[in-house]
C-alpha cells in the first residue's frame, strides 16, 4: 500500500505496478506531541496530524509513501518525518519518495512533470521490484477515469431537487475511493448509483442548500455540523472531495504526458499559479447546477492558498448577490465544532431572512 499526501499525485502509475494507492489523512489522532515537535504551531494542522498518526504507529500497514511539495506545510512533511523516524521511530515506509509538482501550467512544465511522473514509475519498479508496463498503465488510466465519471454521476444525483441521501453520505462514498481498490470500487459503486437513481428523496423540506468550498476536507464531521444546522450539503468543491474528479486522462500523446496534463490542469487547488477565474468559475458552476442557496468558504488555519483565496471569492460571491460565508477552522474531527455550528447557524438564518421565507430560494 502506498500512501500519498495531494490529489496531484497520479495514482494510476501506483495502481498499474499492482499497489494500492492510499490518501493520508490525519484522523484518529489523540494527541498532536509528535506533530507540535516538528512543526511547531503556525501551521496547517492536517500534516501535524498525518505525522502524529505515522509517529503513533497507525501507519505501519504503509509499504511506501508519496510525498509532496503541494503546499509549503505538505512540503515540511517530507522532512520532518524523516526526523521523526530517526529521533521518534516513527513508521519509516521502506519506499519513501519526494514527488516534484510544477505550480504552472506551460509547455516546459508539462513536458518536466511528465518526466518526474516517468522517474517515479520508475523508482517504484525498481523498490518493489514489478514491471509498470505500458498495458497495466493504460488499464490503469481506464479505471481510475471509470472512477471519476462515476462520482460525477454520483454528483448529478446530489444536485436533485429531491437527492436521496444526504451531503454527508455522499461524502462518505467520495471518501471511500480514496482508501480502496478502485475496481473494485467502481464495482460497488455502480450498483449503488443504478440503486439511488431509482431511489425516493429524503425529505429536504425547509432546508437551505449549501455548497462547501475550501481546503481539505477529510472526514465527516465537518459536514455533518452544517446539516445539522438545517442545511443539504449539495455540492462540494474541497480538496479530498469532488474536485479531483473533473475531467479524465485522455488525448493521443505518451501516457506520461497524459498523465501530466491532467494532473496539472484539473485538480483545481489554488497552489496553481494563474488559475483563479478557472476555479472562481467552477465553483460558480457548481453553485448553479446544484441551485445552492449559498456558500461556505472553510479552510484550515494556516492554509495560507485557500485562506487568501477564500477571502477573495466571499467578497466577489457577496457582491454578485450570492450568500457566502468564510470559516477557518482547526483540523480534525469535531475541532472548532460549537464555532462552526454557531457560525453556520447565523449563516443560515440570514440566508432564509434575505430570502423573505423560510428556506430560501428552493423551499
Ligand atoms: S489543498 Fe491543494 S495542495 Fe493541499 S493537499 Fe489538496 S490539492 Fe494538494
Amino acid at each position: 500500500m502506498v500512501g500519498h499526501v495531494c490529489s496531484h499525485v497520479p495514482e494510476e502509475v501506483v495502481t498499474a505496478a499492482g499497489l494500492l494507492p492510499y490518501r493520508l489523512r490525519g484522523i484518529e489522532i489523540t494527541s498532536t506531541a509528535i506533530g507540535d515537535t516538528y512543526f511547531g504551531p503556525f501551521i496547517c494542522s492536517c500534516p501535524k496530524a498525518i505525522l502524529q498518526n505515522a509517529g503513533d504507529g497507525r501507519l505501519n500497514f504503509l509499504d511506501g509513501a508519496v510525498m509532496v511539495q503541494a503546499c509549503d506545510s505538505m512540503r515540511r512533511l517530507d522532512e520532518c518525518w524523516r526526523k521523526a523516524a530517526v529521533e521518534k521511530s516513527a513508521h519509516m515506509p521502506g519506499f519513501f519518495h519526494y514527488f516534484g509538482v510544477p505550480h504552472k501550467v506551460t509547455d516546459y512544465s508539462i513536458k518536466w512533470f511528465a518526466e518526474e511522473i516517468e522517474k517515479f514509475a520508475g523508482e517504484m519498479e525498481k523498490h518493489f521490484n514489478v514491471a509498470i508496463t505500458p498495458e497495466a498503465l493504460e488499464k490503469a488510466v481506464a479505471v481510475h477515469n471509470e472512477t471519476r465519471s462515476l462520482l460525477l454521476r454520483l454528483e448529478d444525483i446530489r444536485f436533485k431537487d429531491d437527492p436521496p441521501l444526504t451531503g454527508s453520505q455522499a461524502m462518505a462514498i467520495v471518501l471511500a475511493s480514496t482508501a480502496m481498490p478502485k475496481e473494485t470500487y467502481n464495482g460497488l459503486l455502480k450498483t449503488l448509483l443504478d440503486h439511488l437513481e431509482a431511489a425516493p428523496g429524503i425529505n429536504l423540506s425547509g432546508k437551505l442548500r449549501i455548497l462547501l468550498a475550501g481546503s481539505v476536507v477529510d472526514d465527516l464531521a465537518l459536514i455533518e455540523a452544517i446539516e445539522h444546522e438545517g442545511a443539504y450539503v449539495s455540492a462540494d468543491t474541497v480538496c479530498f472531495g469532488a474536485r479531483a474528479n473533473q475531467g479524465a486522462v485522455d488525448g493521443s500523446e505518451s501516457v506520461w504526458l497524459r498523465l501530466a496534463r491532467h494532473y496539472l490542469n484539473e485538480q483545481f487547488c489554488p497552489r496553481m499559479f494563474g488559475y483563479t477565474k478557472d476555479r472562481f468559475d467552477l465553483i460558480l458552476k457548481k453553485y448553479e447546477d446544484s441551485k445552492a442557496d449559498g456558500i461556505i468558504f472553510q479552510n484550515i488555519r494556516f492554509c495560507d492558498l485557500h485562506g487568501s483565496e477564500n477571502g477573495l471569492f466571499e467578497k466577489r460571491m457577496e457582491k454578485g448577490g450570492i450568500p457566502a460565508i468564510r470559516i477557518e477552522r482547526e483540523y480534525g474531527s469535531l475541532a472548532d465544532e460549537g464555532r462552526v455550528r454557531m457560525r453556520v447557524g447565523a449563516f443560515l438564518e440570514t440566508i432564509a431572512k434575505g430570502a423573505g421565507k423560510q428556506g430560501g430560494r428552493h423551499a
